[in-house]
């Protein structure tokens, strides 16, 4: 079975987006990594992923793909902070029970935690796939809007069937 590697960032949940809106509202400065961090370190982690929307249908788009044999699925995803990552693992097992995941430190690639040799990568970060690329790896370019694009793109996750 090929493995599929699945970002959660950006394919799963509009995260992003929505830690970028809360820091707006409490006036931190976003393209600050210092601050920017020392938000991150004191996040309700799991209330933020709860109130995050999901992207075209992923949670369910993710289980049709398990259900279909075709892939070995995992999430891999980058953390900043330890809480982070408790929570993503939480909020995944809560909606896909059998589902694998993998976190990724910010420091380290995701090529250095994972061999990506003949492996899909669905990931909405350009830098990602090229760096998976270059260890011989599989990326498709996932973007909600279909843009013309170095990379194969997807607009749902349910394109991998
Ligand atoms: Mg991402």
């Amino acid at each position: 079975m090929k493995k599929l590697y699945i970002d959660f960032d950006g394919v799963i949940l509009d995260s992003i987006k929505t830690t970028y809106e809360i820091m707006d509202k409490q006036g931190i400065d976003k393209y600050n990594p210092v601050e920017a961090r020392a938000f991150y370190e004191v996040l309700d982690w799991d209330k933020t992923l709860d109130i995050t929307p999901e992207i075209n249908n992923s949670l369910e788009n993710i289980k049709k793909i398990i259900k279909s044999e075709q892939y070995e699925v995992n999430v891999l995803t980058h953390i900043v902070c330890y809480r982070e990552g408790v929570s993503k693992i939480r909020f995944l097992k809560k909606h896909i029970p059998e589902l694998s995941i993998i976190l990724v430190p910010k420091e380290f690639s995701k090529t250095e935690v994972v061999n990506p040799k003949d492996a899909i990568l669905i990931d909405d970060y350009t830098e990602n796939l090229k760096e998976w690329k270059e260890h011989g790896g599989i990326g498709i370019k996932f973007d909600d809007h279909a843009r013309v694009h170095e990379f194969p793109v997807i607009t749902s996750l349910e394109e991998i069937l």
